[in-house]
C-alpha cells in the first residue's frame, strides 16, 4: 500500500515537516501535501504502484553495473567480468537488483554514468573498511561530504557489513525503493547499524555529458 514520503517531525531540507496529508485517488493515483517549519509547501502526485520484491536477476560475480544506457566510457572503466543488469523497466528495479545482490559476499557497484579505473578496484580489494566509496569528479569537497552517506555510483560493500545487516535492502522502507532515493534510504539504514562510509579518491563521474547528460537521458 502506498505511503506518504514525508513524515511529520522529519527533516525537509533545513526545515522540519509540520503537516502531511495523503490520499489515494480513484485509479490508483496518490496525492501528498506537505508543509514545513519554513512555511514551504508542495503537492505531489504519484502512484500506488507495485514496490514488492520479486526476483529480476541472479547475482553473478562481485561487480555490478546497473544500467539503463550502456555508455562507452562506463564500459571502458570496468573489466569484462562485470555483470551488467538492466534496471530501466520500473523505478524499483534497481532496488530489486540490490536485494538479489545483497548476499554475504563483498561486491562493488559502478553505476552507468561513472568511469572506473583499475586503481579503483585495486584500492577496494585491499581496503579493510566495510563501506567504501569514491568521490565524484564533479563534486566539490562540500558536495562530497554531503553526499557520502547516500552515494552508490562507485561503492563497495564488504561481506562483514552485509552479514551484519542482511535485511537492509529487503526490508527497506517502502518509500525508499524508488531509485531516486534508494541510496539515501540504504545510507540511513547502514548508519543506523553503526557503519560509516570510507572515502577514497576521485572517480570520473562523466554523467553521459557527451550525450546530453544523464539528467536529460533519464527523463
Ligand atoms: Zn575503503
Amino acid at each position: 500500500m502506498a505511503e506518504p514520503f514525508h513524515r511529520v517531525g522529519e527533516q525537509r531540507g533545513p526545515f522540519t515537516v509540520t503537516e502531511v496529508t495523503f490520499d489515494v485517488l480513484p485509479g490508483g493515483r496518490t496525492r501528498e501535501f506537505v508543509r514545513d517549519s519554513g512555511d514551504n509547501y508542495a503537492t505531489t502526485f504519484g502512484w500506488d504502484d507495485d514496490r514488492e520484491y520479486y526476483q529480476i536477476c541472479q547475482r553473478e560475480g562481485n561487480l555490478l553495473v546497473p544500467y539503463t544506457i550502456r555508455h562507452k566510457m562506463t564500459e571502458e572503466g570496468v573489466p569484462s567480468s562485470a555483470s551488467w543488469v538492466y534496471v530501466g523497466n520500473s523505478p524499483y528495479d534497481y532496488w530489486r537488483v540490490l536485494v538479489e545482490w545483497w548476499k554475504p559476499r563483498e561486491f562493488t557497484i559502478i553505476e552507468h554514468d561513472v568511469k572506473a579505473s583499475p586503481e579503483v578496484f585495486e584500492e577496494f580489494a585491499i581496503c579493510p573498511h566495510h563501506w567504501c566509496t569514491f568521490k565524484y569528479s564533479n563534486h566539490s569537497e562540500e558536495n562530497a561530504e554531503a553526499w557520502k552517506y547516500g552515494i552508490l555510483g562507485c561503492t563497495r560493500f564488504s561481506a562483514y557489513l552485509i552479514k551484519h545487516v542482511p535485511n537492509a535492502l529487503k526490508d527497506l522502507d517502502w518509500r525508499y525503493r524508488d531509485w531516486h532515493v534508494l541510496s539515501t534510504g540504504l545510507g540511513m539504514e547502514l548508519r543506523n547499524a553503526g557503519f560509516e562510509p570510507h572515502l577514497h579518491g576521485i572517480v570520473d563521474h562523466h554523467r553521459m555529458m557527451d550525450r546530453g547528460g544523464v539528467a536529460q537521458l533519464m527523463q
